[in-house]
């Protein structure tokens, strides 16, 4: 089961079955401590952070640049399914999938939050030209 873990030196945040050995912030060794969701909200919420759509097509840019795939060359669709991961984040709270439905199960729907593990997708495995269900990430033309 994931848990929230703060590192006691710099307050980085992890959520995972178990700490990393190394904070990736402040490379402390053996630095981490769980705490409860409450504490991390409250920890990750101090530094009051937004993204906007330009530093969200930055960070997808940036993500992509070291995979095997690229955010996809049609400027029209990439626009469009912004406008739906906004207004998803607008509506709730996070930036689900514009091409797929919530169910309410939290644990369940972060599986839809973008970008999404879409490397198992019968749309992109295997496949040539493979894309995400949405087609916001494209494989990489060699
Ligand atoms: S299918 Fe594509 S657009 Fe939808 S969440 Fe996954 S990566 Fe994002």
């Amino acid at each position: 089961m994931k848990k929230f873990w703060r590192c006691f030196i710099c307050s980085d945040i992890h959520y995972g079955v178990k700490p990393p050995e190394v904070c990736p912030t402040c490379l402390a060794k053996n630095a981490y401590v769980e705490v409860s969701s409450r504490e991390a909200v409250k920890i990750m919420g101090a530094g009051g952070t937004t993204l906007t759509r330009e530093e969200f097509r930055r960070a997808i840019l940036a993500f992509a640049e070291k995979n095997e795939f690229e955010v996809n060359p049609d400027k029209a669709k990439v626009e469009m399914l912004l406008d739906g991961l906004f207004a998803n984040e607008q509506n709730h709270g996070l930036k689900y999938c514009p091409c797929r439905l919530a169910s309410g199960d939290l644990a369940e729907d972060l599986k839809l939050v973008c970008p999404c593990h879409f490397l198992i997708h019968e749309t992109y495995k295997n496949k040539k030209d493979g894309e995400c269900w949405c087609g916001l990430f494209v494989r990489r033309k060699k």
